[in-house]
């Protein structure tokens, strides 16, 4: 391609700022990033927000590069075949490349009451009106957090730290994903701190009333406060633009993070589905993600072929309080091993991931393509894409079939 490209990056969390910093090493690209929000929102830690530890926002100046372009604004539509997105504000903008980076909310509202008296944190609105929800409440009400993954414990510690009388449904086990001593770890940590934990398929929650908590095996638990953190959802842009989306409304690519429907939409983060095999969502899968995606985009500019993913996972960080951590080992295809740094020392490491997120994402704005880390060895993509292969996921066979076009990891 000649002349000056457009690029678009829609969603201004870290896979697209870190996609955004990285597409300012070309002088012909021009590039807009359209976010709602003034400010970049540090989400992994909207817990702090509501304990009341950080604020968990940063200047854009600190971490976005100055040759992007900030529109504060939302994408309503996205007209694939016109190659222009539409704004809520009004007009529509044009573009060469998009870059999809919407990321994601919470989910689970179908469950009856949820969406009337329990309040979410997965975004900076949420956690606000939740740290409000409880400055009103006295401090000895019963909060009850529904969802026993890294959100949820982050927040049952953290405001059992402050004082609060907490209890954390599960709904099954407590976070699935750490290895059975980490898990010990972390009961450990929520029981010192006075959190009842609720655990096992009985746990799982029915309904929600103002206040209460009502689950599977009829038990009525009094929760002036109900906290909603069971899984994620993302939003419906893709969809609702009648792009190919997986059955939770991530945008399908292939290994490129190229959109299955069209060469000039690549996503990452969250809202990204590769091969119908996504990554673990995480601000450990958004920034490599995010990366790879403007990689991709600066191959097809430069008339060259885009590499595929490479991406490894070694572990899962979670704070407990102020006080303690847990820094969960695992193997490169993101399984938990039985390794794991517990109490002070993992909350040190847990604090360090936390700075170490925008420093990545400043140093991109400063040196555009210096982050190396989607660039790791290829071996734990490759497996995890071969194990779905041998059970027939027929999306995953036909991405390995194209991938002569794609090139090997
Ligand atoms: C309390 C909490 C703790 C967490 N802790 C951890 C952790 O310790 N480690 C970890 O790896 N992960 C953690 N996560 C998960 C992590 O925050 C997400 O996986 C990560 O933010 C995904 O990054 P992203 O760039 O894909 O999306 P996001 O960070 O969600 O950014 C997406 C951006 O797109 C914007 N957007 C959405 N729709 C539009 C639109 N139509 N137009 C324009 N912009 C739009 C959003 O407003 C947002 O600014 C935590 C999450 C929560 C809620």
């Amino acid at each position: 391609m000649t002349g000056n490209s457009e690029v678009v990056v829609i969603g201004g969390g870290y896979a697209g700022v870190m996609a955004a910093n990285r597409l300012t090493q070309r002088d012909d690209v021009t590039v807009t990033l359209i976010n709602p929000r003034r400010t970049f929102v540090h989400r992994v830690r909207l817990h702090q927000l509501v304990g009341g530890s950080d604020d968990a926002v940063v200047d854009y100046r600190k971490v976005l590069a100055d040759g992007v372009r900030l529109t504060v604004d939302s994408v309503t539509r996205i007209d694939a075949a016109g190659r222009q997105v539409t704004l809520a504000s009004g007009g529509t903008l044009g573009y060469d490349y998009l870059i999809y980076a919407v990321g994601s909310g919470s989910a689970g509202r179908n469950v009856p009451g949820v969406a009337d008296h329990a309040y979410p944190v997965a975004t900076l609105e949420e956690a606000e009106r939740l740290r409000q929800v409880l400055a009103a409440a006295p401090v000895s009400a019963p909060v009850t957090v529904v969802g026993a993954g890294p959100a949820g414990i982050e927040t049952a510690a953290e405001l059992a730290e402050t004082g609060r009388t907490v209890t954390l449904v599960c709904g099954g086990v407590l976070n699935p994903y750490l290895h059975p001593r980490g898990r010990r770890a972390v009961a450990g940590r929520l029981a010192a701190l006075g959190v009842t934990v609720l655990d096992g398929p009985d746990t799982l929650v029915t309904e929600v009333t103002r206040d209460t908590v009502r689950l599977a095996d009829g038990r009525e638990l009094p929760s002036e406060v109900t906290v909603w953190t069971a899984g994620f959802g993302v939003p419906d842009l893709a969809a609702r633009s009648g792009l190919s989306t997986d059955a939770l409304g991530r945008l399908r690519t292939d290994e490129t993070l190229t959109s299955v429907d069209d060469p000039r939409i690549v996503a990452a983060g969250d809202s990204a589905a590769p091969s119908d095999l996504p990554l673990r969502m995480s601000c450990q899968a958004a920034m490599p993600l995010g990366a790879r995606a403007a990689d991709t985009v600066l191959s097809r500019i430069a008339g060259e072929r885009p590499a595929p993913l490479k991406q490894g996972f070694g572990a899962q960080c979670i704070s407990l309080g102020r006080r303690a951590g847990i820094f969960q080992f695992a193997d490169t295809s993101d399984v938990a091993v039985g390794l794991h740094i517990p109490g002070r020392p993992g909350a040190k490491v847990k604090e360090l991931v936390c700075r170490g997120i925008i420093r990545h994402l400043a140093e991109e704005a400063h040196t555009p393509g210096g982050y190396k880390l989607h660039r790791a060895p290829g071996t734990a993509r490759s497996r995890q894409l071969r194990r779905a292969e041998r059970n027939q996921a027929p999306t995953v066979k036909a991405h390995l079939n194209a991938r002569g076009e794609q090139g090997r990891p």
